[in-house]
């Protein structure tokens, strides 16, 4: 089975991943947590220019996404999906869609292009997409000494962003939740558990 944790800055995608995968494993099922951008070394070689400093035109940003999560797809997301162990993955294509279509304005027809030969069809079963006000998931960003050139974007941005996000769970109600993010760390695991044990387990 394959997870996915979307959402803003700030809005506790890491914990939560962290949280399920420590959940399912303590359950007996086998199962690896990854991020993007990053997830395989190549990926994680991309992850450290996108978020160095440095601006982009949008389309090639985008390509960088997806030469990224190729690669991730590529060595270390289909291999484990193929030997039987789950993925859970903070952020995957909704991210790209989010930021770079909604936040930046690349069309959908170019990420549906890209996405179509990065992915070669790969969906996630289950995507939870974590939601909270951009101001308050800044600040917990800022709080916890995070800051990037997205981070550094304005309110506009993240607001489109929240936008997407938002956008993308009411297009695919069968695979994406949308989940309070403002509540507790533990009242979001244990929406996020219960999902995935109602959904995904037989
Ligand atoms: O999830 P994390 O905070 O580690 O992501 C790193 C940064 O990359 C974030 O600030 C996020 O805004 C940005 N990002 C992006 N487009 C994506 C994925 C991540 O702009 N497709």
């Amino acid at each position: 089975r394959f997870i996915t944790l979307e959402g803003g800055e700030g809005a506790g995608k890491s914990t939560q991943a962290a949280r399920l995968v420590a959940a399912l494993a303590a359950d007996g099922i086998p199962v690896i947590r990854t991020r993007e951008p990053g997830g395989a070394p190549g990926a994680e070689a991309i992850r450290g220019i996108l978020l160095g400093q440095g601006s982009w035109d949008s389309i090639a940003e985008c390509m960088l996404h997806f030469a990224a999560r190729r690669e991730h797809v590529a060595r270390t997301i289909r291999p484990t999906l193929e030997a039987g162990t789950w993925v859970v993955s903070d952020r995957f294509t909704d991210s790209t869609l989010a930021y770079q279509c909604f936040g930046q304005g690349v069309s959908r027809s170019v990420f549906d292009a890209l996405a179509a030969v990065a992915l070669e069809g790969l969906k996630p079963d289950l995507t939870l997409v974590l939601e909270i006000a951009p101001e308050e998931g800044l600040a917990r960003a800022a709080a916890r000494g995070d800051s990037n050139r997205y981070e550094a974007m304005d309110t506009a941005f993240h607001a489109r962003v929240r936008a997407g996000f938002r956008a993308i769970a009411a297009e695919d109600p069968g695979r994406c939740l949308l989940v309070d993010a403002s509540d507790s760390p533990e009242g979001v695991a244990a929406v996020i558990l219960k999902t995935v044990r109602t959904r995904l387990l037989p």
